[in-house]
């Protein structure tokens, strides 16, 4: 009786994870093209998604998160065009964020509210950033009041910590993109400094590193397994964001 109450909790938990992650996964596929179309000025709603090669729309299980990318091997069903290995990066990263923001949350939907709301706003920043290199003031500004609101919720003072972490972080990031001018933009320097800000400098300046391992890694992988060039410039706010979620919800201990 007793193993089969454990079996009937393991068959729960896993249907309750697998909501979850649908349903995280389905959200990010949707910030995806929302930082598609917004900074075309295209049609966000009432636009059925399409094939970027041979223009045809897509269908429902063209569509489904993670499954369809693996299920058409990174290819389009109708002209066989390779699709953005990203867009399934980010359906994967969207899904097991919401697991992990579910269980953390799980008993106050509000606080579960908030932090969906202010994740959300970091993963258009990185799905713009990913797609045009570039990381809109309007989200920033808005990302700078949610980080406030956060360090008021969690109960963090507003003390010398903050504008430590704010200036270094600008510093850090100016002293950088003064030495490498193809390195970091402008969009990065203001993440940075809105991170030092939440985190303070020392937390986050471990960000900045990880973020940096991170790219490097991405690199190392795109040129060995897609023959991708060395110099290519790549995105850095996504490594940021993957990065201040890792060590924020203390998924990576420092
Ligand atoms: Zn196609």
């Amino acid at each position: 009786m007793r193993t089969l109450y454990m079996k009937g909790c393991v068959c729960m938990n896993f249907i309750y994870y697998a909501y979850l992650f649908f349903i995280g996964s389905s959200f990010a596929s949707f910030y995806y093209l929302l930082a598609a179309r917004i900074p075309r000025r295209e049609k966000v709603v009432w636009t059925r998604s399409k094939c970027e090669s041979c223009h045809t729309r897509l269908g429902f299980w063209d569509l489904f998160p993670v499954f369809s990318y693996f299920y058409l091997k990174g290819r389009c069903r109708y002209c066989g065009h390779s699709l953005s290995a990203a867009y399934c990066i980010f359906e994967l990263v969207g899904g097991i964020f919401f697991i992990q923001n579910g269980l953390h949350y799980i008993t106050s939907p509000r606080m579960f509210l908030f932090y969906m709301f202010l994740y959300s706003i970091l993963f258009l920043i990185a799905a713009i950033d990913q797609q045009y290199f570039i990381i809109p003031d309007s989200l920033q500004v808005i990302l700078f009041l949610l980080l406030l609101v956060d360090r008021y919720l969690s109960g963090a003072s507003f003390d010398k910590s903050c504008l430590y972490g704010l200036v270094g972080m600008f510093a850090v990031g100016f002293l950088a993109s003064a030495m490498v001018p193809e390195g970091l933009g402008g969009g990065d320097i203001k993440l940075m400094s809105l991170f030092g800000l939440n985190l303070g400098f020392y937390n986050a300046s471990f960000v900045l590193c990880f973020a940096a391992l991170l790219g490097l890694l991405s690199i190392s992988f795109s040129h060995f397994f897609y023959k991708r060039n060395l110099s290519s410039p790549i995105p850095f706010g996504p490594f940021l964001v993957i990065s201040f979620w890792l060590i924020k919800e203390g998924i990576l201990q420092l």
